[in-house]
C-alpha cells in the first residue's frame, strides 16, 4: 500500500470509528458498565491501542491488549454462553462468548506454554476447566489463561481483549478502565476499600 494510500485508509477508518463510537454510546448500554475486568495480575497499565495501525500500515488493531504474567486468570467480563473455544495460527488459543442482546467478547493468545516459552501446551494451558462450546458461565468466572500463543509468540504475554456489538468491534477503553478502577479497588485491595469506605 502506498503512503498516499494508507493514510486515505486510515482517514477513513478514523471516521468510521467516530461514527460507530457516537451509535454505541447512543445505546447507553448497561452491558458494558457493569463488565467485569477481564484479566488478574496485570503487569503494567493498559492503554487505549484500539485503532492502532500495525502490520507495517496493513491491519488495524480492533482490540486492547492487557498484559499480565504469563498464566494469569483471565475470566469472563459478564455472563454468557461460550460461543467459539478455538486455534487459528494468528490468533492463538482463542475464547469468545456470547452474552445476548448482541454482544460477544473475545480473550484472544491464550497461553500455549508449559515451561517458559517451549510452545508444548494445548487446550489444557489455553483454557479452564469446564470450558467448552455451548457451556454457560457467569461474570467473573476463570474461563482461561494468558499467554502469547499465535503472533503474539514471542512478545510480552498478553491477552488481545475485544468487544464486539452486532458483529462489529468496538473501542471499549473508556468502559474497561472503569472497569479497572472497580477492580482495583473492591477486588484487588479489598482491605483498603474497608478503610476508605468506613
Ligand atoms: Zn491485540
Amino acid at each position: 500500500m502506498s503512503k498516499r494510500k494508507s493514510f486515505i485508509f486510515i482517514g477513513i477508518f478514523v471516521l468510521v470509528s467516530l461514527l460507530n463510537q457516537s451509535q454505541l454510546n447512543a445505546k447507553h448500554s448497561k452491558f458494558l458498565e457493569t463488565m467485569v475486568f477481564p484479566v488478574k495480575n496485570i503487569m503494567s497499565h493498559f492503554y487505549d491501542d484500539w485503532g492502532e495501525i500495525r502490520g507495517n500500515g496493513e491491519r488495524v488493531h480492533e482490540g486492547i491488549d492487557i498484559r499480565a504474567r504469563k498464566g494469569s486468570p483471565i475470566v469472563a467480563i459478564a455472563d454468557g454462553r461460550v460461543n467459539t473455544v478455538s486455534f487459528t495460527q494468528s490468533s492463538g488459543y482463542y475464547i469468545a462468548i456470547d452474552h445476548q442482546n448482541g454482544w460477544l467478547s473475545l480473550y484472544v493468545h491464550l497461553n500455549d506454554d508449559i515451561n517458559e516459552n517451549d510452545n508444548l501446551g494445548g487446550r489444557q494451558t489455553a483454557f479452564a476447566d469446564g470450558i467448552y462450546l455451548g457451556a454457560e458461565v457467569i461474570a467473573g468466572q476463570t474461563i482461561g489463561y494468558v499467554g502469547d500463543s499465535g503472533n503474539a509468540e514471542g512478545t510480552v504475554p498478553h491477552v488481545h481483549f475485544e468487544v464486539r456489538y452486532m458483529g462489529k468491534s468496538y473501542d471499549i477503553y473508556d468502559y474497561i478502565k472503569v472497569s479497572w478502577e472497580r477492580f482495583e479497588r473492591f477486588i484487588k485491595f479489598p482491605k483498603k476499600m474497608g478503610i476508605n469506605l468506613f
